[in-house]
C-alpha cells in the first residue's frame, strides 16, 4: 500500500472511532426502551410510579424500580392516561444532543463515501474498479462449461427445426458466405415464462460449440445513466473479438420496451440503452459470425424497432408443451432419478395439461425431494401424487390453527365447487376434494384434464364459470354470509367473463368483436389511448357483469336442488379432510 494510502485508512479508522464514541455519549441512557402500548396497559394497570416528561420522550419509574423510555404516539392521550391513573407527571428538559452531534452523524458518512471513491478510482490502486461499472455484466460460457446441448431440450420438433440453421452456421459460416446466402442476425425466442428459452439458446450454443454471451434485460437497468448503453457496447466489442459466438440477452423486454411512455429517469436511461442496442446490431455484418439471440415473453410490449429487418427478424414462437411433449420432457429429467416401476410417465405427462418444460421439472424434483425426506429407494405413485398437489397448489404452508367455524366454512365452499361442477356436464372429472389448506388456498378441488384442449366453446365456459362460482354460493346457501375465502375465485371469474366478453366475442350484446387496443392494457402508459368507444366499455362492463352473476345465480339454484348432497359432501370432508373422485360419486 502506498503511504498516501495508508494515511487515509488512518484518516478513517479515526473518524469511526469518533463516529461511535460520539454515538455513545449522546445515546446514554440507563432507560429501557418499551413499546408504547405495553407502557400504557402498565399505567393503567397502576404499576407505573412517576413520570418525567420532555420534548417527545416519557420516562417512567415503575413500583418495582425499573426505569424504562418511552415515546409516546400521542402525547395528550397518554398524560390523559397519566391523570386517571394518579400518576404524578413532572416536565424537565430531558438532555438531547450536543450541538456537534448532528454534524459528525450528519457528515461522516459522506466523509467515508468520498474517502471510499477517491480510493476506488486512483488507477493502480483498486484498479480503477469504480469505472468497472460500465464493463457488461456478461457471463461467459466457454466451449467447455456449456455442456447443454439440443438433447437436453425435450419436444419443441419444430422449433430445433428452425433453429438448425442458426447452428450450423455457427459452425461453419464460410459455407453460408460463399453462397451469398442471408442469415439472421437476430433470433427473439418468445413464449411464457418456462417453457424453455433460455435452455434452448445455451443449446444452441453447446450444438455449434461456439461461446456464448449471456446478459438479462434486467442487468442493463441501471440507475446512473449512461451505464446500460456503454454496457451494451462492451459487450458487443468483446463478442467480436471472439466470433464465431452467441449473444443471449434474456428477458430483453426490460430494455426493449416501447419508447415515448416514458415520464422520468429510469425511462430515459433505459431508451440509451435500447438506442445503443440498435446501433450495435445494425453496426456488425453477418459476416462477422455473432448471432444475437433473446428471449422474451411480452413481444407484445417490444419496441417495433427491434424487430425491424437486420434485427431480431426471426421470431421463434414457443408454446407450453402438448401431451407428447410433456412425456418426452418427463422422461429426459426422471434420467437421473430412480423411479419406482409402478410410477408411469405417460400417465403423469396426462394429467399435467397446462404444465411447462421449467413445471415437470420443479414436479420431478418435488417428488425426489418427498422420497428422499420418507427414506425411500425410489419415487413412488404416493410422492408423484402429492408433488403434483404441491404443484398445482402452489407449495403446503406452515400449519396455521384454525377453527372449527373456519373449517365448516371451507368445507362447505369446497362442496359448493365439487357438486356444481360434478352436476355439469361441460367440466372435467374431480380426482380429489381437500379442506387441507396448502399456499394460499384454504382448500381446493384436483381436476383430472381429459385431454389437451386447443380450443373451447362458450358452453364450456360457462359451467367452467359456475364451478368457480359455486364456492361462494355454497358459502351464502348455506351459512346465509360470505367470507374472505372466495376473493381469488372472483377474481379468477370476473376475469374469465372479461375475456370471453372482450377476446372471444362471446357476448351478445357485442357480438363477434374483438375489444382492446393493440397492446391492450398492458402498455397503459400516456400515449396509449384505447382503441374503443366508452360506449363499449360500458357495454363490456354491463356483458361481464351479467355472465358472472347468471353463472353465479346457476351455482346457487343447482344447490338449492341439491342441498342433501351438499350436507353430505361438506360433512364427509369435515370428518376426513380429503374426498378421493369415487368416494365423492358415492356420496352424490
Ligand atoms: P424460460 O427461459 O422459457 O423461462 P427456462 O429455459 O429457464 O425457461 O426453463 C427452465 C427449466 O425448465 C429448464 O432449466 C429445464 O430444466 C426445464 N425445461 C423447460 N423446457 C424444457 C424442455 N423443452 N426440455 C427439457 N427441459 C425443459
Ligand atoms: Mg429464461
Ligand atoms: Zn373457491
Amino acid at each position: 500500500m502506498a503511504p498516501s494510502n495508508r494515511a487515509w485508512v488512518m484518516a478513517l479508522l479515526f473518524g469511526l472511532i469518533l463516529f461511535v464514541l460520539a454515538s455513545r455519549s449522546f445515546s446514554s441512557k440507563p432507560y429501557e426502551g418499551k413499546a408504547y402500548n405495553e407502557f400504557l396497559a402498565d399505567v393503567q394497570a397502576g404499576r407505573v410510579e412517576q413520570v418525567r416528561m420532555g420534548g417527545n420522550v416519557i420516562r417512567a419509574t415503575y413500583a418495582q424500580g425499573e426505569q424504562v423510555q418511552v415515546i409516546p404516539l400521542d402525547v395528550e392521550y397518554a398524560l390523559d392516561e397519566l391523570r386517571k391513573a394518579n400518576v404524578p407527571v413532572e416536565y424537565v428538559r430531558l438532555p438531547g444532543r450536543p450541538w456537534w452531534g448532528g454534524l459528525v452523524t450528519g457528515l461522516l458518512p459522506a466523509g467515508l463515501l468520498i474517502g471510499y471513491l477517491w480510493l476506488m478510482a486512483r488507477p493502480g490502486a483498486g484498479g480503477g474498479q469504480l469505472f468497472q461499472f460500465s464493463r457488461s455484466r456478461a457471463r461467459l460460457l466457454g466451449r467447455e462449461e456449456n455442456r447443454i446441448t439440443m438433447k437436453d431440450v425435450a419436444g419443441l420438433p419444430e422449433t430445433k427445426e428452425e433453429l438448425a440453421e442458426v447452428i450450423d452456421f455457427l459452425r461453419s459460416p464460410e459455407r453460408y458466405l460463399e453462397l451469398g446466402a442471408r442469415i439472421p442476425k437476430g433470433v427473439l425466442l418468445e413464449g411464457p415464462p418456462g417453457t424453455g428459452k433460455t435452455l434452448l439458446a445455451r443449446a444452441v450454443s453447446g450444438e455449434a460449440g461456439v461461446p456464448f454471451y449471456s446478459i438479462s434485460g434486467s442487468d442493463f437497468v441501471e440507475m446512473f445513466a449512461g451505464v446500460g448503453a456503454a454496457r451494451v457496447r462492451d459487450l458487443f466489442e468483446r463478442a467480436r473479438a471472439s466470433a464465431p459466438c452467441i449473444i443471449f440477452m434474456d428477458e430483453i423486454d426490460a430494455v426493449g420496451r416501447q419508447r415515448g411512455h416514458g415520464l422520468g429517469g429510469a425511462n430515459d436511461e433505459r431508451e440509451q440503452t435500447l438506442n445503443q442496442l440498435l446501433v450495435e446490431m445494425d453496426g456488425f455484418a453477418a459476416a462477422e459470425g455473432i448471432i444475437v439471440m433473446a428471449a422474451t415473453n411480452r413481444i407484445d410490449v417490444l419496441d417495433p424497432a427491434l424487430l425491424r429487418p437486420g434485427r431480431f427478424d426471426r421470431v421463434v414462437h414457443i408454446d407450453p408443451p402438448d401431451r407428447g411433449g410433456r412425456a418426452e420432457i418427463l422422461l429426459v429429467h426422471a434420467a437421473g432419478k430412480r423411479l419406482e416401476p409402478a410410477v408411469s410417465l405417460d400417465d403423469i405427462a396426462a394429467l399435467t395439461v397446462g404444465f411447462t418444460g421449467a413445471d415437470l421439472a420443479n414436479l420431478l424434483n418435488e417428488a425426489a425431494l418427498l422420497a428422499a425426506r420418507r427414506r425411500k429407494e425410489a419415487i413412488g405413485p404416493a410422492e408423484m401424487e402429492n408433488a403434483y398437489e404441491r404443484v398445482v397448489t402452489g407449495g403446503a404452508e406452515k400449519k396455521r390453527v384454525i377453527s372449527r367455524q373456519e373449517k365448516q366454512r371451507v368445507a362447505f365452499h369446497e362442496a359448493g365447487h365439487a357438486l356444481v361442477s360434478r352436476k355439469l356436464s361441460h367440466t372435467d372429472p374431480i380426482q380429489k376434494v381437500s379442506i387441507i389448506p396448502r399456499g394460499r388456498a384454504a382448500g381446493y378441488v384436483l381436476y383430472r384434464p381429459e385431454e389437451d384442449r386447443r380450443t373451447q366453446s362458450r358452453t364450456e365456459f360457462l359451467d367452467f364459470l359456475t364451478g368457480i362460482l359455486a364456492g361462494r354460493a355454497a358459502e351464502e346457501v348455506v351459512l346465509g354470509d360470505t367470507s374472505t375465502g372466495a376473493a381469488n375465485d372472483l377474481e379468477r371469474a370476473t376475469d374469465l367473463a372479461r375475456r370471453m366478453v372482450t377476446q372471444w366475442g362471446m357476448a351478445p350484446e357485442l357480438g363477434p368483436i374483438l375489444v382492446s387496443g393493440r397492446d391492450g392494457a398492458s402498455v397503459g402508459g400516456v400515449g396509449a389511448a384505447p382503441v374503443f368507444s366508452e360506449r363499449t366499455a360500458w357495454t363490456v362492463d354491463q356483458a361481464v357483469r351479467k355472465l358472472v352473476h347468471e353463472g353465479y345465480q346457476r351455482a346457487v339454484d343447482l344447490l338449492r336442488r341439491h342441498r342433501d348432497a351438499l350436507e353430505r359432501v361438506a360433512h364427509a370432508l369435515l370428518e376426513r379432510e380429503t374426498l378421493s373422485g369415487s368416494e365423492l360419486e358415492k356420496l352424490i
